[in-house]
């Protein structure tokens, strides 16, 4: 087996000045006894969303700790990422989608064709999300322990999606959710928590000075007002209408902007559709900014606009995760999340950002952070040290770690 060499300049130095040496040589002990043991992740898709945000930076981290990381996407046609967009919505609770007969066979079946693409054979193979799930039934001889991982929030999920998984969840080695209430319908001996996290030495994170921030900015969106930011793909879970009903209540009291930057996922068919139903939305308000990848928004776009943000919004319906509230919080910008899911780990309500219900609730909030700079400070502050504390990369790895520890006894 090929052993990863340990780079001199490396990703493990940068977090000791972050975070002291103790938790890094914690690290490294874990990792020890995995030296030039192979992990493989399986996913949808390379670029768009949080799961492919998160793979690009843990595969250099796990490599560095002497880990064999690899990362391989399926192809599959048009008509089974629809399919799949359908599961993803029923299995986060969308009870009125019903799949025929035929979308059922073609999800099942893109499974041999997802083996055949990628044929895992490491020591941990980890499948993301349910895309991918049935190529374990395509395995004849399993090779290294299996595992399901699960970003989205399947706590209340529409039970023919659930059906059309719940087989072959059984036959992997471990499942891993974000909460563990988002397992409940899995009856299996090992359901793990592991929450999402961010990079902070990403483009995406990293410490860039304000004023190049604000250069970046102004590329796209004056900054005579203040901006209110959403970056969140085209989703109707990301509630993006509800997103501009709150601008619209906040705007006759305060001048303010909007701003929207979404990226369009290669395996989410509804982005471009949802994308329209944004801008008709909008209408012709020119404080209303729409902005995604297309328009030349990549990550140091996304890290500039999330700097210079009064405030942030993240208001999900539902919400596995949303590192985009880690995101916002890292950067010690109050963020204002939907009080759903992954957004109720990260934020502590009036004291790290705010969780709202409603509409009406997200604009009372924008207001009172607007009015309030010191409190805003403050906000980010602790937003800040929560993020610190609990959800960047390196804890994310030793997750893991103990994970493959629990497997391999
Ligand atoms: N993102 C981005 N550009 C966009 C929209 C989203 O880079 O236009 C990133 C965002 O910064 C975050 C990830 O995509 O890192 C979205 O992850 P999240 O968990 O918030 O939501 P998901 O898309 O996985 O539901």
């Amino acid at each position: 087996m090929r052993v990863i060499k340990i780079s001199s300049k490396s990703i493990l130095e940068a977090y000791a000045q972050l975070l002291g040496s103790q938790p890094i040589e914690q690290l490294k002990e874990k990792a020890h006894k995995f030296t030039g043991k192979t992990v493989l992740h399986v996913n949808a898709t390379k670029f768009g969303g949080g799961v492919a945000e998160i793979l690009q930076n843990m595969i250099p981290l796990m490599n560095e700790l002497g880990i064999e990381g690899n990362w391989k996407v399926f192809t599959a046609p048009d008509s089974f990422f629809e399919i799949s967009k359908k599961m993803h919505n029923a299995l986060q609770g969308n009870m009125k989608i019903h799949f025929t007969e035929k979308e059922v066979n073609d999800y099942i079946e893109q499974g041999k064709s997802t083996f055949d693409q990628i044929k895992p054979d490491s020591d941990f193979n980890i499948i993301h999300d349910p895309q991918p799930c049935p190529i374990i039934n395509f395995t004849e001889d399993k090779v290294g322990k299996w595992i399901w991982r699960c970003h989205i929030d399947t706590a209340n999920p529409n039970p023919q999606a659930w059906g059309m998984i719940s087989d072959y969840l059984s036959l992997y080695d471990a499942l891993v959710f974000t909460k563990l209430e988002y397992a409940r319908k899995a009856s299996h001996a090992l359901k793990y928590q592991i929450p999402p996290s961010i990079d902070p030495f990403s483009d995406k994170n990293k410490d860039i000075p304000l004023e190049r921030a604000r250069e970046i900015v102004e590329q796209f969106v004056p900054l005579d007002l203040p901006l209110v930011t959403q970056v969140s793909r085209f989703d109707p879970w990301k509630d993006p209408l509800g997103v501009i009903d709150a601008y619209r209540i906040v705007k006759e009291k305060r001048p303010v902007r909007l701003v929207l930057i979404g990226s369009l996922a290669h395996d989410d068919p509804e982005g471009v559709e949802w994308l329209k139903k944004v801008k008709d939305y909008a209408k012709d308000d020119s404080d209303i900014y729409i902005l995604s990848n297309l328009d030349g928004i990549g990550d140091i776009q996304v890290n500039a606009f999330q700097r210079v943000s009064k405030v942030i919004l993240q208001k999900s319906i539902k919400e596995g995760f949303g590192l985009t509230v880690a995101e916002g919080m890292w950067k010690k910008i109050p963020v204002i999340g939907g009080n759903v899911g992954g957004i109720k780990l990260q934020i502590d309500d009036g004291i790290n950002g705010f969780l709202v219900d409603s509409v009406e609730e997200t604009a009372e909030k924008i207001i009172y952070i607007l009015k309030n700079p010191k409190i805003a400070r403050e906000l980010g502050e602790a937003g800040r040290a929560k993020i610190k504390e609990e959800f960047l990369l390196i804890k994310h790895v030793e997750h893991y770690l103990d994970l493959f520890e629990m497997l391999s006894k």
